[in-house]
């Protein structure tokens, strides 16, 4: 009870200096960075249609890139299912998640957590939140998500687990302000991802087949565990140097497969 109090007054001081900051950029229209890659913009049109078609995005969620002429820019979809996500559709935004441009767009209210992230890990090249249903079991829970399939093994630093009751008490879950994406950010640390208690996940990767590649075999690797823990008996998960040895890294391979099928339907 004490740890969460202090959580709260935490909590309290952070939302309200980033309340300074949140009405000084909004008064502001962020100046873009200019326009970002051709080619990134594809990939992130790309991510969007692989990730929806694994069923890891459905009609929610959602995948943005660090902008590459500016780190302090980033680029996410207009508030859309990403399954319909063009080129045109593509926004820039500050890292206070500031839209550089909406043109009465609406944007996606969780867009916090990607500008939080980017905020707080330089590493990071994109992000993605999703809803998967195989990675909630292990949110809710006293049972960790850990890494027993080779395929997933960037999960062996472990996946922490954000409890939004703890920083901001009764809430509709979402995170809807700088202050609650900060502390989301605070909870992944320096790892590949967090789950979200009752909601879903966010997925970090140094690029974007990295994060389409993570967030596949972190779905996978759920469902593997899943039906594992349901044979009963002892589950031998990868050892920490496993998975270190094992960490398949970017996904280069298979990302030119998932491109290629999701580009072309
Ligand atoms: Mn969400």
């Amino acid at each position: 009870m004490a740890k969460t109090s202090a959580l709260l007054a935490t909590m309290k001081t952070m939302s309200s200096k980033h309340k300074v900051t949140r009405q000084r950029a909004t008064r502001r229209v962020p100046a873009s960075a200019g326009p970002a890659d051709p080619q990134l913009i594809e990939d992130l049109v790309a991510a969007n249609r692989i990730l929806a078609d694994y069923g890891v995005l459905d009609g929610y969620g959602h995948v943005s890139a660090r902008h590459d002429r500016d780190p302090n820019r980033y680029l996410l979809s207009r508030s859309l299912a990403p399954a319909l996500v063009t080129a045109k559709d593509i926004m820039e935004y500050d890292l206070d998640s500031n839209p550089v441009d909406t043109q009465d767009r609406a944007l996606y209210v969780e867009r916090f957590i990607h500008g939080e992230i980017y905020k707080a890990r330089p590493d990071v090249q994109a992000v993605v939140h999703h809803h998967s249903p195989a990675v909630i079991p292990f949110g809710v829970t006293t049972v960790p998500l850990r890494p027993l399939y080779h395929m997933a093994a960037f999960l062996w630093e472990g996946v922490p687990v954000f409890e939004i009751r703890d920083v901001a008490g009764m809430t509709d879950l979402l995170v809807r302000s700088p202050a609650l994406g900060c502390a989301l950010a605070q909870t992944l640390g320096n790892k590949a991802a967090a789950l979200m208690r009752g909601h879903g996940a966010v997925v970090v990767s140094s690029s974007l087949p990295g994060v389409v590649g993570r967030s596949i075999y972190l779905q996978l690797n759920a469902h593997l565990q899943a039906q594992a823990i349901a044979l009963g008996g002892t589950v031998t998960y990868l050892d920490p140097e496993e998975g270190r040895r094992a960490d398949p890294g970017g996904y280069q391979r298979a990302w030119e497969l998932w491109k290629r099928k999701a580009m072309t339907k």
